[in-house]
């Protein structure tokens, strides 16, 4: 392992402050189009899990699925995504 590259137990702290926030208001940043807009702002299309789709290109930002006390989360759309803490 290089000296300079840790496990993410590294960073347990920041994930738990990152994670446990108002997430409606997060900013995310579409990897198709650039377009920076709250969560709760995005089209939501729920079935078998629920997918989070970019108000101005229609793009997959967010995908949820959860099966009992586990929960998937993709983020395969989202370039950044800027919570405030
Ligand atoms: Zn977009």
């Amino acid at each position: 392992m290089d000296a300079l590259m840790l496990d993410g137990n590294a960073v347990a702290g920041l994930l738990q402050e990152v994670f446990a926030v108002e997430m409606t208001t997060a900013l995310a940043t579409c990897c198709r189009c650039g377009a920076a807009d709250a969560l709760g702002a995005t089209h939501v299309f729920r079935g078998a899990g629920v997918v989070m789709r970019c108000p101005r290109c229609d793009n997959v930002l967010v995908t949820i699925v959860r099966d009992g006390a586990r929960v998937w989360i993709g983020l395969s759309g989202v370039r950044t995504l800027q919570v405030g803490v």
